[in-house]
């Protein structure tokens, strides 16, 4: 009992340190991403910047790149800010035909602003055909510099689905995603937000 007694006051100041210490680490977020799109003729494929040299493209009101979609969701999810259907309506004319990497580096900013630092993103794309492998140091090496962060830190594995469903019979391709921030109090300062 007596022994007991002499080993609670060091358990409770460990306690205390652990609780003092907890503001200090650095806040984290996570966010997921998802999106598809139909394959079609006479369409450019472009996917995490790249153009994929396909008989087919995607549709879409944009460029379609379905990675950067699947990326930015993730990317805005990770903040709690409106989805990139909600920030890039489909029917603004703005949008028509956009290169996906500039509504990227818009969200770079939205994110920037709020004094977000992106740690790394992670992502798959689904997709019967082409052959992908042989683009992703390229998508990769794109994305990093729109972000702003080293290649390392942006993951893009591609796979089939094994022809089970309609990303596996052809009819499109589809991507998701996932994407980790940081909070960065020194982004206040940074030169590169432009006042919105
Ligand atoms: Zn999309």
């Amino acid at each position: 009992m007596e022994a007991a007694q002499t080993e609670a006051p060091p358990a409770a100041q460990d306690a205390s340190e652990a609780t003092a210490r907890a503001p200090e680490l650095p806040p984290l977020r996570i966010g997921i991403g998802y999106d598809v799109h139909r394959l079609v003729p006479d369409r450019p494929l472009v996917l995490g910047g790249v153009h994929i040299p396909y008989k087919q493209g995607l549709a879409g009101h944009s460029d379609a790149d379905v990675l950067l979609h699947a990326i930015i969701d993730a990317l805005l999810g990770a903040a709690a800010l409106p989805d990139i259907g909600r920030q890039f309506p489909a029917d603004d004319p703005r949008y028509a035909g956009a290169n996906s990497l500039q509504l990227l580096d818009n969200v770079l900013k939205l994110l920037a602003e709020r004094q977000w630092r992106i740690v790394n993103v992670d992502s798959t794309i689904l997709a019967e055909a082409p052959r992908l492998a042989s683009f992703i140091p390229e998508m990769q090496a794109t994305i990093a510099r729109t972000l702003g962060v080293e290649a390392m830190n942006i993951g893009i594995k591609a796979t089939t689905t094994e022809g089970l469903d309609a990303i596996g019979a052809g009819r499109g391709i589809a991507a998701h995603a996932v994407a980790l921030l940081m909070h960065d109090p020194s982004l206040q300062d940074c030169a590169c937000i432009s006042p919105r």
